[in-house]
């Protein structure tokens, strides 16, 4: 799988184009999406340079992935919507792929939430 080095995150990571960071760490970045899609639509995204979740589940380091993960939990809870800030909840969504709707090739986690969401799936573009 390659990796496209001019992919828009991997811009934001080299700091080569702005981004509204919400947290980082070793291994994870966090940022609002440029067109959020419900009232909190935050990116989270690794350090490393992963096409997609094909990609990072199978080269990534147990690090790596920790890193994320923990990382998901924590912009929950710096953005209002975990459990643990008094939050009402959220969903993550990850699009993997041409039929998963994936524009970015860095890997990615969408965190929606501040409002009530609809249905999980839909087919229609
Ligand atoms: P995908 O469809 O790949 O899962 O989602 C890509 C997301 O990246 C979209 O929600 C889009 O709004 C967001 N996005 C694209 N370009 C930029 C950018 O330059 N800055 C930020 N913050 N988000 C972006």
């Amino acid at each position: 799988m390659t990796y496209d080095q001019n992919n828009i995150f991997a811009k934001i990571l080299r700091g080569e184009i702005p981004c509204d960071k919400i947290y980082e760490s070793d291994h994870a970045l966090a940022f609002k999406d440029i067109h959020p899609q419900a009232k909190v639509h935050v990116l989270v995204i690794p350090k490393g340079a992963y096409v997609n979740m094909d990609d990072f589940s199978q080269n990534a380091s147990s690090e790596e992935i920790t890193g994320l993960i923990r990382a998901l939990g924590e912009v929950a809870k710096i953005i209002g919507v975990s459990q643990y800030s008094s939050g009402k909840g959220y969903r993550y969504i990850g699009n993997n792929g041409p039929d998963g709707g994936q524009e970015v090739p860095h890997l990615h986690f969408h965190i929606v939430g501040g409002e009530p969401l609809g249905r999980m799936v839909s087919t229609k573009s």
